[in-house]
C-alpha cells in the first residue's frame, strides 16, 4: 500500500471525503522530524454527517444475524495479515516505536478481531423458565445504535481495535477518531476496511482534535464513547459524555510501579524491567515508571538496571537492531527533560542521564536515551507524575508491606508488578494492590484480547473496560422480558 502525503480525507458513509476543515495540523516522523502529511480538524458538520450515516446504517445492520455480521471480520483479519508489514512500518513511521514493537501491536489488533468473531456466543442472552407459575423471564442483548472511539497516539494500530470489532459485531455502527499525531495507520486500516463488504456507514473515520472530540461528545445520536488517553482528558470526556446521557468508558494515564524482592532472579528482572520502562520509549500506559526495591534487592537491582539502560540501542525504529525509538514530538521531549530536571533539583540523582543524546544521521529526531534516577524521596513529584518517557525512578524500602503501601499511595491504578520467587508474596501482592492489571514476574501485564484491559482509580473512569466480554457488555443493552403463558392455554396443545 502506498502512503499518502497530503491532507488526509475522512471516510464517511462508505466514501473517502475531503474535509472542509478550516484548520489542519501537520504530523511528523518523530525519528527524522520529516512532515508526513496533514490532518484536518473536522468540524461538527462532518461528525454530524458520519453520525447520520451511522444511524441510517445501524437500523439495517442490527437486523443482520450475528453469524453474518462477523463474516466481514474474517475478511478483515485476512487483510490485516496480508498487509501486516506495511501496517507495522506505518506505525513505526508515524509513532517512532521499533518495528518489532509495531508488529507486536498489530498482532494484538488482529487478536481482537479474532475474539470479536466469537460474538454469536459472547452476545447470548439467557432464559429462566417458571420464575413464577406459568411465567418465564429472559434477557436479550441488543446493540446500542452508534458508538465512537477517541484514541491516543501511542498505539495507533491496536487501540481502536479494543473497541471497533466488538461494536460492529454486536450490531452497532462505529466512528473512529484517531490521534491527530498519528492518523496514518487508521487511514491505512480503513483502506482495508472498505474492502470487507460492510454496508456503507457502519464504520466511519473522522479525523481531528479537541473540537472534533467535543462534537462527538455532544452529538445526540452517538450513544456510547470509548476513550483512551491522558487522565485529565479522560475525566473531561467522561463528564461531558455522561452529562449528555452517553455510556462512557475512559481509560486514562498511569504511573506504574514494579516491586523487586531480594529473592527475584535479578538478571531476568532487570531485563524485563528495562523492556517495560524503556520499550516504546516509555510511551506505554503499561510502562514501568517506578521501581521499588525491598531490602537487599536495592544494590543488585540498581547495578543490573543501570547496565540494561546503558546498553540499550537507541535509533530509528525502522533500523535493524534498534531497541528504542524516539518520543512522539519535540514538545514531549522537552516536557520529559523538564520533569527530570525538576526531580534532580528536588534531590534525585541521575545514575543514568539520557537527556540530549545525539543519534548520528538522525540529528533532527526527538530522541532521548534511557534515564535512571535514584534517591527519590517518597512523595516527590517525580514519583507521582506520569512522565510518559524512558525514565525509571528508584525507591528503596525495607518490607513488602511498605512496598505495597507505596504502590497504593499513588493516584493511578493501571498496572503494578512484582518480581519474586515467593508464591506467598505474590498472592499477598495480587490481593492487596490497587491496580487494574497485575504482573507477577511480568513487566508489561497486557491482557490478551479475551480479557478486559482493566484499570483502576485515576487510570479508568467507567465500569466496563475495553476488549473481550466487557466490550460486548459495553456495546449492548440488556433487555429483560417477563412473559406469562397461563397453564390453561397450553392445555389446548
Ligand atoms: P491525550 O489525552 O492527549 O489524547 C487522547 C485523545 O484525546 C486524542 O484523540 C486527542 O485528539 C484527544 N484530546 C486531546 N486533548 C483533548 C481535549 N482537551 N479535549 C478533548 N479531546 C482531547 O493522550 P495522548 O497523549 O494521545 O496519549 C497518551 C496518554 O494516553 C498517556 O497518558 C497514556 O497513559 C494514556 N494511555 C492510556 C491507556 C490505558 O489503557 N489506560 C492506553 C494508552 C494510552
Amino acid at each position: 500500500m502506498s502512503i499518502p502525503v497530503h491532507t488526509l480525507p475522512n471516510f464517511i458513509g462508505g466514501e473517502w471525503r475531503a474535509s472542509s476543515a478550516a484548520d489542519t495540523l501537520g504530523f511528523l516522523n518523530p525519528a527524522t522530524a520529516e512532515m508526513l502529511g496533514r490532518v484536518p480538524i473536522s468540524p461538527a458538520s462532518e461528525v454530524d454527517e458520519a453520525a447520520r450515516a451511522a444511524v441510517a446504517a445501524s437500523i439495517e445492520w442490527r437486523r443482520v444475524p450475528a453469524m453474518e455480521r462477523i463474516q466481514p471480520l474474517f475478511k478483515l483479519k485476512g487483510l490485516l495479515e496480508q498487509h501486516f508489514e506495511d501496517l507495522s512500518r506505518t506505525i513505526t513511521l508515524e509513532c517512532g516505536k521499533t518495528l518489532a514493537e509495531s508488529r507486536g501491536e498489530m498482532q494484538r489488533a488482529i487478536e481482537n478481531v479474532e475474539t470479536a468473531c466469537g460474538i454469536p456466543i459472547l452476545m447470548q442472552g439467557y432464559l429462566s423458565e417458571d420464575i413464577a407459575r406459568g411465567i418465564d423471564e429472559y434477557m436479550v442483548r441488543q446493540p446500542l445504535g452508534v458508538a465512537a472511539v477517541i484514541a491516543p497516539f501511542n498505539f495507533p494500530g491496536m487501540i481502536p481495535f479494543w473497541f471497533l470489532p466488538y461494536a460492529i459485531a454486536c450490531g452497532n455502527a462505529f466512528l473512529v477518531k484517531p490521534s491527530e499525531k498519528v492518523p496514518l495507520t487508521m487511514h491505512m486500516v480503513f483502506r482495508l476496511i472498505e474492502q470487507i463488504g460492510l454496508p456503507k456507514g457502519v464504520v466511519s473515520l473522522v479525523n481531528g482534535a479537541k473540537e472534533t472530540v467535543d462534537s462527538i461528545l455532544d452529538h445526540p445520536a452517538i450513544r456510547a464513547v470509548s476513550f483512551v488517553g491522558s487522565t485529565p482528558v479522560a475525566k473531561y470526556v467522561y463528564a461531558r459524555a455522561a452529562a449528555n446521557g452517553k455510556r462512557a468508558q475512559c481509560h486514562g494515564g498511569a504511573k506504574n510501579p514494579i516491586v523487586v524482592l531480594p529473592d527475584a532472579d535479578m538478571e531476568m528482572t532487570a531485563q524485563i524491567s528495562a523492556d517495560s520502562a524503556f520499550g516504546c520509549a516509555g510511551q506505554r500506559c503499561l510502562a514501568a515508571s517506578i521501581a521499588v526495591t525491598v531490602g537487599e534487592a536495592g544494590a543488585p537491582f540498581t547495578d543490573a538496571i543501570v547496565s540494561q539502560a546503558e546498553k540499550r540501542k537507541v535509533g530509528n525504529g525502522l533500523d535493524e537492531g534498534v531497541q528504542m525509538g524516539p518520543v512522539i514530538t519535540a514538545e514531549s521531549r522537552r516536557r520529559i527533560e523538564t520533569i527530570v530536571q525538576k526531580g534532580l533539583d528536588a534531590g534525585a540523582r541521575a545514575v543514568v542521564d539520557g537527556r540530549g543524546p545525539k543519534i548520528p544521521g538522525h540529528e533532527d529526531g526527538f530522541f532521548l536515551r534511557p534515564t535512571v534516577l535514584d534517591n527519590i524521596a517518597p512523595g516527590a513529584e517525580i514519583s507521582r507524575t506520569e512522565i510518559f518517557g524512558p525514565v525509571l525512578s528508584l525507591l528503596h524500602v525495607e518490607t513488602v508491606d511498605e512496598a505495597i503501601g507505596l504502590v497504593n499511595s499513588g493516584t493511578y491504578g493501571n498496572m503494578a508488578c512484582l518480581f519474586t520467587s515467593s508464591g506467598a508474596a505474590a498472592r499477598k501482592f495480587r490481593n492487596e494492590v490497587e491496580a487494574g492489571n497485575i504482573g507477577i514476574n511480568i513487566g508489561v501485564a497486557a491482557p490478551v484480547a479475551a480479557f478486559p484491559f482493566s484499570g483502576a482509580r485515576e487510570s479508568f473512569f467507567g465500569d466496563l473496560h475495553g476488549q473481550g466480554r466487557d466490550a460486548v457488555e459495553f456495546f449492548t443493552q440488556e433487555k429483560v422480558v417477563v412473559e406469562r403463558w397461563p397453564r390453561e392455554w397450553s392445555r389446548k396443545f
